[in-house]
């Protein structure tokens, strides 16, 4: 692949004023469309072979959000895109002011192995939507997904248009070297500080989708059994490989051996008494993710599960009791179905573990006291989050998705992704019909007028 020759192509096409034409890119998104919605099994079929994705999964986490993004671009880019008109300055009477939003240009979005279907489409869908050209660099960690996207788009756009390169580490590099208009990655802090570095070089504008240590907070009122089923419903799925998944549990005193014992049985509810033979829970990614995540459970107390094999990739829903703060799950994000279970008695101590950490991504508290879930919300920054669910926040659209410090800049989501790949060009159209003279020297005895 000439990346080179790529990108000066897409730059080219992008003089073309093409991309400019709203109906031409509504016919674009309808083809994108028909082609996603023809190719939905394939994807399904794609994401079991990465890391054994069930069928209901790829659909909720995955297609449904791809489909609905673009039906929802579709029906709404006229709106999104038509230049809005704001009250003008009284200084510059006559006039009238208007928001215009152009494409930046050319886009290049770098996008994870998580979801690795959604968190390349979506993108992708909003930085078209804008009138941009795009170039996707999915992850190599999920060869299926990223080959079937790769179809997917090379079906519907030419090169010129829409590329996807596929390749690791060195394609990523390559790609980086070049001039972007606009960068979007979805992926680590590590990498995230690599992209925000090459960005720099030409100042291009950049989107930082990021991770961080989630923390999720049990106060004694909660509802115990509930909050337990929602808890293990957002760890489990993805097997916890998910940027927004609570991390660690900070668990009231009063409250932790019920929500023990009731998250073990809802584990046995949902996956069965060994989660190894359901259908329904994922495997880790691959052996280095696994060996990682194995090793946070060596010279632990295991409150619940800890079972793995080594040879299926398979680590069970796990729970660990009350791990020092130099230990492996306490380092850093887990990003696997592993829960380290912390207690504490009042709010200093909550207050003293949650700011040992960088700006999480999310936050999540379960609590019947709304005013304690305020005071949460009030106290501390994160991303985003909610009160007595976990991961939810992510399903509406009308929600800015984002981190904040470590665990990214910017946000998307809806209408926010159509902003976000376009520039806010504001223009006053001046009148000629009237000329106030204030405003021009010689200043002398004007000073009052203002
Ligand atoms: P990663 O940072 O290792 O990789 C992401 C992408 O960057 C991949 O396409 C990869 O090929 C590329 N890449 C890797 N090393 C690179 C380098 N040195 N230079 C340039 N590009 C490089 O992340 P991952 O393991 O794929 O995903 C997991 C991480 O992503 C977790 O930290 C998770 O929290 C985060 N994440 C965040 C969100 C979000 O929306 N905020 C969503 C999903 C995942």
């Amino acid at each position: 692949m000439d990346i080179p020759k790529l990108v000066q192509e897409q730059k080219h096409f992008f003089k073309s004023q093409q991309t400019k034409n709203l109906d031409f890119r509504i016919s674009l998104l309808k083809k994108l469309l028909v082609a996603v919605q023809e190719k939905e099994q394939d994807i399904i079929s794609a994401l079991h072979k990465d890391f054994k994705k069930s069928e209901y999964e790829s659909v909720m986490t995955e297609t449904s959000i791809v489909i609905s993004e673009l039906k929802s671009s579709i029906k709404n880019l006229r709106s999104w895109a038509k230049p809005k008109r704001v009250f003008p300055a009284l200084l510059n009477f006559p006039s009238s002011s208007k928001i215009y939003k152009e494409p930046y240009g050319a886009v290049l979005v770098i996008s994870p192995w998580n979801y690795p279907y959604q968190l390349a489409l979506v993108p992708l869908i909003g930085a078209i939507a804008a009138g941009n050209t795009v170039v996707l660099k999915p992850s190599e960690l999920t060869p299926h997904t990223s080959k079937i996207t790769k179809e997917i788009i090379e079906a519907v756009f030419a090169s010129q248009l829409v590329a996807v390169v596929e390749g690791g580490v060195e394609v990523s590099t390559a790609l980086l070297e070049e001039r972007w208009d606009y960068i979007f990655f979805t992926g680590s802090v590590q990498v995230g500080k690599i992209i925000a570095k090459a960005a720099a070089k030409h100042l291009t504008p950049i989107t930082l989708e990021l991770g961080g240590k989630n923390p999720c907070i049990i106060d004694d009122t909660a509802a115990i059994a509930l909050a337990a089923k929602r808890i293990v419903w957002g760890k489990c799925i993805n097997a916890g490989q998910t940027c927004i998944a609570p991390d660690y549990l900070i668990i009231h005193k009063k409250v932790k051996d019920e929500f023990v014992r009731c998250f073990q049985e809802e584990v046995t509810k949902a996956y069965g008494l060994n989660p190894q033979e359901s259908k329904d829970y994922p495997r880790i990614v691959n052996e280095k993710n696994f060996d990682r995540l194995a090793n946070m459970l060596s010279n632990e107390k295991i409150l619940v599960g800890g079972n793995t094999d080594k040879e299926t990739l398979y680590i069970a829903p796990t729970l660990i009791d009350n791990p020092s703060m130099d230990s492996e799950v306490m380092k850093g994000e887990i990003f696997g179905p592993i829960s380290p279970v912390l207690t504490y008695k009042d709010e200093a101590e909550l207050e003293a573990l949650i700011l040992r950490y960088e700006k999480p991504l999310a936050l999540y508290v379960f609590t019947k006291r709304t005013a304690f879930a305020k005071q949460i919300i009030r106290n501390f920054s994160f991303g985003g989050g909610t009160i007595n669910d976990t991961t939810v926040h992510f399903a509406n659209s009308r929600l800015p998705f984002g981190g904040v410090g470590e665990s990214g800049i910017g946000n998307y989501h809806g209408k926010r992704t159509f902003d976000l790949f376009s520039h806010h060009k504001g223009m006053v159209h001046r009148y000629n019909w009237l000329d106030v003279p204030v405003r021009y020297a010689p200043y002398k005895g004007k000073v009052a007028l203002l």
